[in-house]
């Protein structure tokens, strides 16, 4: 008679450091870090402005430059976030959406946190502005945009700060 299998399972713990790289999109992520800037890049036959900044035009594939842009920009599209993973629970709620910065033609996907978060404050066509951590690492959470009338509020904020 066959023995009944009984499974043994140990709880353990696997802790990976490593590094990726941010490619040809690394100066983006270099000027937020160390200048507060936001870059796109401009195509060099149509002129389009990409924001995210793209190394190749995705409309004509031909090469793009890096343009600095302005940090305000217009709320395409929104939504309010009530769940979310751990790095951002204790942000709960706060919006997320696709700002188009002036001068750029494509939307950025970002976080955008309001001192009295109501869906009104984040509707389409608002504007925003960029605030910047303090303390920053190279990373989209390095900033996050604000409506412009609680922009010079937040930037009064010890842990935050302007953008140059
Ligand atoms: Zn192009």
């Amino acid at each position: 008679m066959a023995e009944k299998f009984q499974d043994h399972q140990i709880r353990d713990r696997i802790k990976i450091e490593y590094r990726y790289t941010m490619g040809g999109q690394s100066k983006f992520f270099i000027e937020v870090m160390k200048n507060k800037k936001l870059f796109g890049t401009k195509c060099t036959k149509c002129g389009k402005t990409w924001m995210p900044p793209r190394i190749n035009c995705s409309d004509c594939y031909e090469p793009a430059e890096w343009v600095e842009l302005n940090q305000a920009g217009t709320i395409q599209v929104s939504t309010i976030v009530w769940y979310t993973t751990s790095a951002f629970i204790k942000a709960i709620p706060y919006g997320i959406g696709f700002i188009k910065l002036d001068g750029a033609e494509t939307a950025l996907f970002q976080g955008i946190f309001s001192e009295n978060l109501v869906p009104s404050k984040i509707k389409k066509g608002k504007r925003v502005k960029a605030v910047f951590n303090k303390e920053r690492e190279g990373k989209m959470t390095d900033f996050f945009f604000v409506p412009e009338d609680e922009y010079e509020n937040w930037i009064s904020q010890p842990e935050f700060e302007g953008g140059v």
